[in-house]
């Protein structure tokens, strides 16, 4: 084989003209600090972290329904325990954190491990914004918040979020063996959240080829992870391809900006208290559908990492297989809301490879609650 062979192999491959191994002509690129240890059996290495951190009274943060795994992981501290809070709860209620700021108090705590979801640790970014005190998340779903400088906060019911350097866990711990326990729906919904930071990853306006290189590995390993998951909870091997796959995709989401399929999640769960990664798992497809056309390459790396033609059907088909709801109707959002969604979702402008027009977003959220297959954006404004 000639120079020239090599050269040519991929385009007669079908890569160069899907516009995927083409770099983009100009990019920035930005590195965050975050430490990473990766693994089955890591949460061995906690004390060890406590210490590096200086942490000599350790607050241990879990939901209520984890309080058990929290005691568990507080007794390998010993003497470094200053005590556990379990009242971590969905989109960080501002009166939780209060709560929870009152024992770092009275139990002169140095430093927190949050141990669960994204609701717990939302909960320790809460309060290491407000405390300044080293912070380590030990993530037990794929949800991805550990990778994220960005923190969402609710009070009287308004959701604000904001953005900063100082809610960045100082380490983060992935144990594999922490996710067997994850129900096989909620790796589902949880997994469908991860590849949805992915594919915004791709199509981001400041996307940069190495986000977009976590993106579709991230997406591939976790197709591949959650239906061997619903079959067998506890494959090791498939869990671990899942919480790699949501340490990618996380950290996509920490890198670059989200655009239309976050700010519809977002404004959906926040407006009729949906839950959090089955709104993600119904919207996906139909966000795709809208965009795709307008984002081409960004596509064809989605269908690539699925093993699909087509991106959109691949993440509905997806979805299906791993029997999650596939409509918004199914899951609370009531008929009479999708005019006021459009609404919301178009009142402030954000970043999004299609111009974002009511009409259209209106058909697509009223596909997305019915739990049609997604359309693609020329076909709903025909
Ligand atoms: P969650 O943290 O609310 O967890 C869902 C439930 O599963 C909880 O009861 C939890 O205790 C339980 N659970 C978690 N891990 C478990 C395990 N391994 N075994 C058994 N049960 C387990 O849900 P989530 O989807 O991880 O997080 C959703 C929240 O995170 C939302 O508030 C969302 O806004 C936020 N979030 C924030 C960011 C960010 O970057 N700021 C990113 C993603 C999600």
């Amino acid at each position: 084989m000639t120079i020239a062979d090599l050269a040519a192999a991929p385009a007669r491959a079908g890569i160069v003209a899907a516009g995927l191994a083409a770099p983009p002509p100009a990019f920035s690129y930005c590195s965050q600090q975050y430490r990473v240890l990766f693994g089955s059996g890591t949460t061995a290495r906690l004390g060890e972290e406590v210490d590096r951190l200086g942490i000599r009274r350790a607050l241990v943060l879990t939901t209520p329904q984890q309080q058990d795994d929290g005691r568990r992981l507080g007794a390998t501290l010993g003497a470094r325990l200053a005590g556990q809070f379990s009242g971590a709860r969905m989109h960080t209620p501002v009166e939780v954190t209060e709560a929870a700021l009152q024992v770092v108090e009275a139990q002169e705590v140095d430093g927190l491990v949050a141990l669960g979801g994204g609701s717990t640790i939302g909960l320790g970014k809460a309060l290491a914004l407000r405390t300044g005190l080293p912070h380590i998340a030990v993530p037990t779903t794929y949800a991805g918040s550990e990778m994220t400088p960005i923190l969402g906060e609710t009070h009287h019911g308004v959701k604000t979020t904001r953005k900063s350097q100082d809610v960045i866990p100082d380490t983060v711990i992935y144990d594999v063996d922490l996710t067997f326990g994850l129900p096989p729906r909620v790796s589902a919904a949880s997994g469908l959240n991860a590849i949805a930071h992915a594919v915004e990853a791709l199509y981001a306006a400041d996307a940069n080829p190495l986000t977009s290189l976590m993106a579709e590995d991230g997406i591939a390993a976790l197709a591949r992870a959650l239906l061997r998951i619903m079959v067998d909870p506890v494959d090791a091997a498939a869990r671990h391809d899942a919480l790699y796959g949501a340490w990618l995709c996380g950290a996509c989401l920490g890198a670059v900006g989200m655009a239309l399929h976050h700010k519809l999640c977002h404004v959906l769960g926040g407006t009729f208290d949906l839950p959090h990664a089955e709104t993600h798992a119904i919207v996906l497809p139909h966000a795709a559908a809208y965009n795709a056309a307008a984002a081409p390459a960004a596509m064809a790396r989605v269908a690539r990492a699925l093993g699909a033609a087509d991106a959109p059907r691949g993440l509905f088909e997806l979805a299906r297989r791993l029997g999650l709801p596939t409509a918004l109707g199914a899951i609370g959002m009531p008929e009479d809301g999708i005019d006021r969604a459009a609404g919301l979702a178009v009142q402030s402008p954000y970043p999004n490879p299609r111009p974002l027009e009511r009409a259209a977003l209106r058909d697509l959220i009223a596909a997305a609650w019915r739990g049609d297959a997604p359309v693609p954006f020329e076909e709903i404004r025909r």
